[in-house]
């Protein structure tokens, strides 16, 4: 398995070149797409001359970032100037951004090598990548099973090492669910610590960018790479950002000194036996390393579900009524007047998932109703935060398992929504509180599927996170082990 640093090493002692790489690693590509199927689009001939860049730096004595020559592969709902991005939408199937987003544009600057841009639930909604309008991406552990989502085509990418590491988008679990079900690691960041310019909207409130990665450390690197205050998206944290890297040590401080709060209202119904039994040796293997543990309680946790099913549907139709076959993307071959035009474009442009939300989105928010659910919802929100500030006066770190279960069957829950959005049950109330929170491989079940732990801090304490995550990881063998495709 090769990192991030393994990556940089090479380079930098000349063992390869950095077209070397990209090739090996479109090649791979190829091999797998058919199979897999986590691309939408591949952006070889880019790689290749981005990749020629650095190696022209290497050839002048130029010193070349961690990032430089590493190919990375991005969900096809952050804009990439000249490069398709579809959001998984026919809406959008023919719409080239005519600007980058600025995560992008950190990575280019950085050097990175973007292979192309990864498939995912249309507009990000949905827990299982079946919703995309293009294809279906498959776990790379069982290919008859789905890499969760909606970020699974960046989860199944790097799990088969298609490619290094990946950008995921995080609404609801969209970044730690298809890593859980794909044994990745993947975080999501506090609201507002990475840029959300170019990432298309779905819920704004709650849309954070952020890594996944094969290994704790490459999550560290990534985010370090695109973390930081941009003035180009109004909720961006103008933070010092601390050294990510520098902060990861082999042993957790002193004993007593990490104190880890199992969420009591995790361990309910629905939860699989596999699962709870690898989350509680996870759980041991941290107490044998130092951590104190306890069980604390966050009494609103469960409402996190039916809360985020009116606030991300209310503000996916404020941020959806712009696709109107006007100013982007697909618009309708014939219609008859302008108001025609719209609805058959939209009708014919949105998958059923999207028009679902849409609809409860604007019942939720009408005249009438608008008190009664979205203002509702807001104030429970709040109140999920409270449950989380008060755990954070006890405990530094909540964990609990990323999902309750291992990934599922393809077409196993596409004809009931309500069982899908129990998949991110744990991962939800997470994005309601703006918090940052980390999926790190912990075990498999008794088929092979990989099973996640979720670590959550405080906000802004994404270094403990990983420092925590790290000890973990490399205290056990859980990340050295690889589909075999
Ligand atoms: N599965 C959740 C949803 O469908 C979360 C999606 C996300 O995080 N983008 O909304």
């Amino acid at each position: 398995m090769v990192s991030i640093s393994e990556i940089h090493q090479q380079l930098i002692s000349k063992q390869r070149s950095a077209v070397e790489i990209t090739q090996e690693a479109l090649e791979n590509i190829n091999q797998l797409e058919p199979k897999l199927k986590s691309f939408i689009c591949v952006t070889a001939e880019k790689a290749i001359a981005q990749a020629s860049q650095v190696d022209a730096k290497i050839a002048a004595g130029e010193k070349i970032g961690p990032l430089a020559g590493i190919p990375i592969a991005v969900k096809d709902n952050i804009c990439t100037r000249g490069i398709p991005t579809t959001c998984g939408s026919k809406i959008l199937e023919n719409f080239i951004p005519p600007y980058e987003s600025t995560v992008t544009q950190k990575l280019v600057g950085a050097g990175a090598v973007i292979l192309g841009k990864t498939n995912l639930d249309e507009f990000a909604m949905g827990s299982s990548t079946e919703n995309s309008a293009y294809q279906v991406t498959a776990n790379p552990w069982d290919v008859k099973r789905v890499p969760g989502g909606s970020s699974g085509g960046s989860a199944a990418a790097v799990a088969s090492a298609e490619s290094v590491v990946a950008l995921g988008s995080d609404t609801g679990g969209s970044i730690r669910q298809p890593a859980s079900f794909c044994g990745v690691v993947g975080i999501k960041p506090t609201y507002g610590l990475v840029s959300r310019y170019g990432l298309v909207a779905y819920a704004s409130s709650m849309d954070q960018i952020g890594p996944l990665s094969r290994t704790v450390k490459d999550s560290a690197i990534l985010l370090q790479a695109i973390a930081g205050y941009d003035p180009k998206d109004s909720t961006s944290l103008n933070v010092p950002i601390p050294d990510y890297i520098a902060n990861l040590k082999p042993n957790l401080k002193p004993k007593g000194q990490i104190r880890i709060g199992l969420i009591k209202e995790t361990f309910g119904q629905g939860l699989d036996s596999s699962v709870l039994q690898a989350f509680t040796k996870a759980v041991e293997l941290l107490q044998e390393l130092g951590a104190e543990i306890q069980v604390i309680s966050c009494p609103r946790f469960s409402y996190g579900l039916p809360t985020y099913y009116i606030i991300a549907p209310s503000e996916a139709s404020a941020n959806l009524a712009r696709y109107d076959g006007v100013k982007y993307g697909f618009r309708t071959r014939e219609s008859e007047n302008l108001l025609n035009m719209y609805t058959k474009t939209r009708s014919e442009g949105f998958g059923l998932e999207v028009k679902r939300r849409i609809m409860i989105g604007t019942y939720a928010l009408s005249a009438g109703y608008y008190d009664a659910y979205y203002l509702k919802a807001q104030k429970v929100r709040t109140l999920i935060k409270e449950d989380f500030n008060k755990a954070f006066a006890k405990v530094d770190i909540l964990a609990c398992p990323t999902s309750s279960t291992t990934a599922f069957k393809v077409g196993e829950k596409t004809d009931d929504p309500l069982s899908m959005y129990l998949s991110d049950l744990m991962t939800i109330p997470v994005n309601l509180a703006g918090l940052p929170a980390l999926s790190v491989p912990c075990g498999f079940d008794q088929q092979g599927l990989p099973i996640g732990m979720q670590l959550i801090s405080n906000v802004l304490k994404e270094d403990l996170l990983f420092e925590v995550a790290y000890v973990y990881e490399q205290s056990n063998n859980w990340y050295k082990f690889q589909p075999q495709l």
